[in-house]
């Protein structure tokens, strides 16, 4: 929830692997590998919070095929108060860093024999996250006119939440209900 939004996290670095042991075998040579991380800060745009899972790295003709699932909390924003939360997201990965780097495809395992998972693992965490998340079910978003977070507190303004279709069958119902005027 959001009073342990500024604790402390680790660096994305943890999710660079070396891969060197993998680069020197064959093409069919796998290795699995665990991942177990606290709070870790994937890009300046998201954190998430207990990343783990278990990943087969596999050494092809091309690369190194990364595949596994991952679990994490992913933090994302009350779509109504705009609060940060930290939303349970699962994940499958199968993706290729090409070695030598190239340009084929969208990552690749650096020269010197590290493969970084963080900007692939940020991108399925995003993409994981639905829209509309709240941060309690029953959050009252924020006023629209003046912005109060009205979880906190009222505010003074004018509320008219009526539906407009809602409007017009009120219109109706008290022409009905007044035949006369
Ligand atoms: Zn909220
Ligand atoms: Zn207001």
């Amino acid at each position: 929830m959001t009073g342990s939004y500024h604790q402390s996290f680790v660096n994305r670095r943890v999710l660079r692997v070396n891969v060197g042991f993998l680069l020197a075998q064959g093409a069919g040579y796998q290795r699995v590998i665990d991942i177990d991380v606290p709070r870790v800060r994937l890009d300046a745009d998201l954190d998430v919070d207990y990343l783990k899972g278990s990943l087969r790295l596999s050494r092809n003709s091309r690369g190194i095929l990364v595949q596994g699932e991952l679990e994490t909390d992913a933090l994302t924003e009350c779509a109504r108060c705009l609060a940060p939360v930290f939303y349970p997201v699962e994940f499958d990965l199968e993706e290729l860093f090409s070695y030598p780097p190239s340009t084929s495809t969208v990552y690749s395992v650096e020269e010197t024999g590290f493969l970084d998972l963080a900007p692939l693992v940020r991108e399925e965490a995003i993409l994981a996250v639905p829209m509309g998340v709240l941060c309690r079910p029953d959050c009252a978003g924020l006023c629209p006119q003046c912005g109060q977070n009205l979880n906190e507190g009222t505010c003074d303004c004018e509320r008219e939440t009526i539906d407009p279709r809602l409007a017009i069958l009120r219109t109706r119902l008290e022409r009905d209900n007044h035949p006369d005027e």
